[in-house]
């Protein structure tokens, strides 16, 4: 479904992401583990064309959408992707902010989006927030509107990168609760994450990163039960 082949990214000197290869089939979780700067972020960057890469391949559905040619908006339209600190837009109603690109770039009609919006918040518990701006909502509440404001676009595919890292802990399970709704409905995901329990939890694959490669890679249980390289150890253990 995805295919990363070897994918080098380098700022300047600095070589970020050093041949990672990487497959993802279509309803998996994939969770992307590894010490903060490992290039868990550009890597899902890369992902939706924010960042080009300096070699390599990436392939969706079999198409390329890296390199020359890639016609870049169709790419976010199909590749969702939530960062960690919400980025709504802070001089729009919530319902504006789900409704804006289904309208603007997808072309639905107002009423179209609207209904679809609404139902989205439905979903999430947030349709008496629909007139309220984001500055009124909490932080949980924040980041479950800007996934649904991904959702709204019905992406072949979401990228999150640490969503739940600048949120209070008594508000991360909202978060994590909806991510394993869209799991449970088979959302191809690849997640940037922190949060050991619920990779192991929810994830297809686990992948750490280290020195710019995918190091070690395969189901939870091995990761965490039984880690077979030594850098994944390490990492492992410092984290807890
Ligand atoms: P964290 O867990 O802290 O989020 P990460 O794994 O997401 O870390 P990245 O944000 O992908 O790490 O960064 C990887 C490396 O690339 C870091 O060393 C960072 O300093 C560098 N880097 C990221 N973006 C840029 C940029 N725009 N220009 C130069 N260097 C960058
Ligand atoms: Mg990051």
């Amino acid at each position: 479904f995805l295919e990363i082949r070897n994918v080098h990214k380098h700022y300047g000197n600095v070589e970020v992401l050093r041949g990672i290869n990487l497959d993802v089939e279509e309803h998996q979780v994939v969770c992307l583990i590894g010490p903060s700067g490992c290039g868990k972020s550009t890597l899902l960057r890369c992902v939706n064309g924010l960042e080009a890469i300096s070699a390599g391949e990436i392939r969706l559905e079999g198409d390329r959408i890296t390199g020359p040619g890639v016609d870049l908006d169709r790419l976010r339209r199909e590749v969702g992707i939530v960062f960690q600190s919400f980025n709504l837009f802070p001089h729009m109603t919530v319902l504006q902010n789900v409704t804006l690109a289904p309208v603007q770039v997808l072309k639905i009609p107002r009423a179209e989006a609207e209904e679809r919006a609404m139902g989205l918040l439905r979903r999430i518990g947030l349709e008496h927030k629909a007139s309220e701006y984001p500055d009124r909502l909490s932080g949980g509440q924040q980041q479950r509107v800007a996934i649904v404001r991904a959702l709204a676009m019905e992406p072949k595919l979401m990228l999150l990168d640490e969503i739940t890292s600048a949120l209070d802990p008594e508000l991360v399970s909202e978060v994590l609760n909806l991510l394993r709704e869209l799991a449970s409905e088979g959302m191809t995901m690849i997640l940037a994450t922190h949060e050991m329990g619920f990779a192991k939890e929810v994830a297809s694959k686990v992948c750490f990163l280290h020195q710019g490669v995918v190091h070690e890679e395969g189901p939870p249980e091995q990761i965490f039960g039984n880690p077979q390289k030594e850098r994944t150890k390490e990492f492992l253990s410092s984290i807890i």
